[in-house]
């Protein structure tokens, strides 16, 4: 090989898009659109073979050399891996399986499921260990935080008391305590006022117009409950706390999304709006997906209309500027309580009896305090990251998306080897759109985390 020929020095991808093809190189941030010509010579050049020896090919190799991609250097995949014990300096405590809703989509199956309640001096096995590890590890905080299974302000004395034990705990030892929770937002005005005053946020589950949230999100006696988000959402913004929204989207209410995320926009001030299509599993498991083309249209309809009001909205899958090998928690370690004290790490998996409890849970809070780990259970997971997915390896959305949720993946292929899930095809499209509003917002040619002068741009590109 002749040295002094340009060295394609960056993992790239050129993405069709209708006659002409987006390339883009992951980690150099940098995308810009091209021709079929141009993608030719870009594939001769990675291949070692002679690229014509005319202009267009010295614009292109000094835009490539410009963006890193040519005789830039070796490049650096985010990879972040765990190895022995864990040493978590956040937990998350799953406080009760009991609901005071019925959500038809429910993933918990939540009122359906055998009711556990999370006992304080569980909670503060979990606090103990996490104080330990920030003192060892010379952390300034810890975190603990507050998820589903159910509805975790239903166990009242186990959240108040593991936050005030927790924050003991933490100013004793000058550390500082972040805290944040899930909840369905039905509360009375008191328990949203001790989380205003308490907690570092919220994210509250919502769907929108009333029609749309009333016909899933039903309270145990059969009511819509949107009159009671409604009021915590209107307390939560007079003192502008700080709260977001997940909507759910189902098949059949899709096409309502855009109404429901301008009805939000305009009337309440969430910081942030996550919108996933529904999971089909608990009390939907056989009810129609909703990971579908019409959930695209209408999430990028819902975007433009979140985008004129200044707001974010975002689907999990799909988050350009995040550069990663995991998805979630789950391959880096997370630490979740379930109320009987086992380990997992999984929010989907808060129960010893769950038919995934094997592969996600992973240790138990000892009643000595102790904490013992499953070391082959933890190893699997920690293996699960994008890196080390086959599949993955060729999706240009992979150090973003980073393989996306493996709970998903282990309820669509089973034990297999992952083979992708229509996700795939949400998240690939979604990060396709968030490149070229950074092309579009970067002046129509180029995206690059480095300044590029457009003008390099080959004629014809
Ligand atoms: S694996 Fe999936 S369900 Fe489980 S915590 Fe991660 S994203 Fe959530
Ligand atoms: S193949 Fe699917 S799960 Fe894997 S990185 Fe791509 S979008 Fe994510």
């Amino acid at each position: 090989m002749d040295a002094t020929a340009p060295q394609v020095t960056a993992e790239l991808f050129a993405i069709p898009l209708g006659e002409s093809w987006m390339v883009y190189a992951p980690l150099r941030e940098a995308a810009f659109v091209a021709n079929s010509a141009t993608v030719v010579r870009i594939a001769d050049l990675r291949a070692g073979r002679a690229i014509p020896d005319d202009e267009d090919s010295a614009r292109l190799l000094e835009l490539l050399r410009e963006l890193g991609i040519v005789d830039g250097g070796p490049e650096v995949p985010p990879i972040t891996s765990f190895q022995g014990d864990p040493r978590p300096t956040s937990c998350t405590l799953f406080l009760t399986t009991g609901c005071n809703l019925r959500c038809t989509y429910c993933y918990a199956s939540a009122g359906d499921t055998p009711l556990r309640s999370m006992p304080l001096e569980v909670a503060q096995r979990g606090i103990d260990f996490i104080l330990a590890n920030a003192l060892e590890l010379g952390a300034d905080s810890i975190e603990v935080n507050y998820h589903g299974g159910g509805e975790p302000s239903l166990n009242w004395r186990t959240l108040t008391g593991s936050w005030e034990y927790a924050s003991g705990l933490a100013n004793s030892h000058g550390l500082l305590l972040r805290s944040a929770m899930a909840t369905n937002a039905v509360l009375p005005p008191e328990k949203a006022e001790w989380m205003m005053s308490h907690l570092d946020g919220v994210s509250v589950s919502f769907d929108g117009v009333p029609e749309v949230h009333d016909k899933h999100r039903l309270t145990v006696s059969g009511q819509g409950s949107w009159d009671a988000v409604c009021r915590t959402l209107r307390a939560f913004d007079e003192r502008d706390f700080n709260y977001g929204l997940r909507l759910t989207a189902t098949a059949d209410m899709l096409s309502r999304l855009p109404e429901s995320i301008a009805y939000i926009c305009e009337t309440f001030q969430a910081a942030k709006i996550q919108v996933e299509p529904v999971y089909q599993l608990g009390r939907w498991k056989n009810e129609p997906s909703a990971e579908t083309l019409e959930f695209l249209t209408v999430y990028r309809q819902a975007q433009a209309i979140a985008a004129s009001h200044g707001r974010e909205l975002y689907f999990s899958g799909a988050r350009l500027g995040v550069l990663t090998n995991h998805f979630c928690g789950v391959t880096q370690d997370s630490f979740c309580l379930t109320a009987d004290g086992s380990v997992s790490g999984c929010y989907e998996v808060f129960l010893e009896s769950n038919p995934l409890a094997k592969t996600f849970i992973y240790g138990q809070a000892q009643k000595s305090g102790e904490m013992t780990f499953d070391l082959p259970v933890l190893n699997q997971l920690r293996q699960q990251s994008v890196d080390q997915r086959p599949y993955c390896s060729g999706c240009f959305a992979k150090w973003s998306c980073g393989g996306d949720c493996y709970h998903k993946a282990l309820d669509v292929n089973g034990t297999q080897e992952f083979e992708g899930t229509d996700r795939c095809h949400i998240i690939r499209e979604l990060t396709k759109d968030q490149i070229l509003d950074r092309i579009s917002g970067s002046g129509g040619l180029v995206w690059s985390g480095a300044d590029v002068e457009p003008q390099l741009l080959p004629r014809g590109m």
